[in-house]
């Protein structure tokens, strides 16, 4: 199930998205989708809704290095641990809102991701239950401005502007999550390909390894870790992350005013 959260008409609701490309129709729901919902009866075809980030995480917990090309390009080799790291709340953006790139950044890079999002509360989850505490999942791009990244030694002013967190367009919930193909594009060129199965530190490692650390509440999202193939953005760069079973996410990026 496709679960959309979206605005028309000057309200936000969430609702399921139905239908065969081209003809899908959003069907509104009651309440949210983290408790058992039903549906209003109305209908919009979706080229009529806005869509919103599909969920507004109290926080995003971000994986380092987990795909090993990833870490090579980076000149490191793979933590042992997975490596996490926060992106503030405020960073999330839905589909087709722009990336706005700060001026105090020479080189602010693409970085396409599968996104997990949490449907309950959780705490030491072991991995054997871990997917059953999750609700969905969508496209992600954990932008980054690299020269800062470096700069920094931490990550978290690098990692944390403003628009730097695009998730969308939908979370699909019936999707297993261990092998998924994973495209990053941008200007319809395709600059990262990679396969979930290649991810060192899995879904069900992920969540159980955060929630050993934090408790994980509803929406939050957990990126999980982007494959080789990370770049630059410039002005006008329309990039593009696909996910297999679960849809693109695009974004155009242009220099903060
Ligand atoms: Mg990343």
């Amino acid at each position: 199930m496709r679960i959309a959260r979206f605005s028309v008409n000057d309200e936000v609701d969430y609702g399921v998205v139905e239908g065969e490309p081209g003809a899908e129709e959003v069907a509104p729901v009651t309440g949210h989708p983290f408790a058992p919902f039903t549906f209003t009866g109305y209908r919009y075809p979706l080229g009529e809704v806005r869509l919103l980030a599909p969920v507004l995480p109290s926080k995003v917990v971000a994986i380092g290095k987990n795909y090993a090309e990833h870490a090579t390009e980076m000149g490191t080799a793979p933590p042992e641990q997975p490596l996490i790291f926060l992106k503030p709340s405020t960073a999330v953006v839905g589909p087709d809102e722009q990336i706005r790139m700060p001026s105090s950044s020479e080189r602010v890079d693409f970085e396409g991701e599968l996104a997990v999002v949490m449907g309950r509360l959780c705490k030491d989850v072991p991995a054997a239950r871990a997917l059953d505490a999750v609700l969905g999942y969508t496209c992600a791009n954990d932008v980054t401005a690299r020269d800062q990244q470096a700069a920094d030694g931490q990550w978290t002013r690098s990692k944390g502007y403003d628009t730097f967190c695009p998730l969308g367009p939908w979370l699909e919930t019936q999707l297993d999550p261990a092998d998924l193909a994973i495209t990053t594009t941008v200007n319809g060129e395709v600059r990262q390909r990679a396969r979930t199965a290649q991810l060192i530190h899995d879904v069900r490692q992920l969540v159980a390894y955060i929630s050993g650390v934090m408790t994980l509440l509803p929406g939050d999202v957990i990126l999980t870790g982007t494959p080789a193939g990370v770049g630059p953005l410039t002005d006008g760069d329309v990039v593009s992350v696909t996910i297999e079973g679960i849809g693109t996410l695009t974004n155009v990026a242009v220099p903060r005013a």
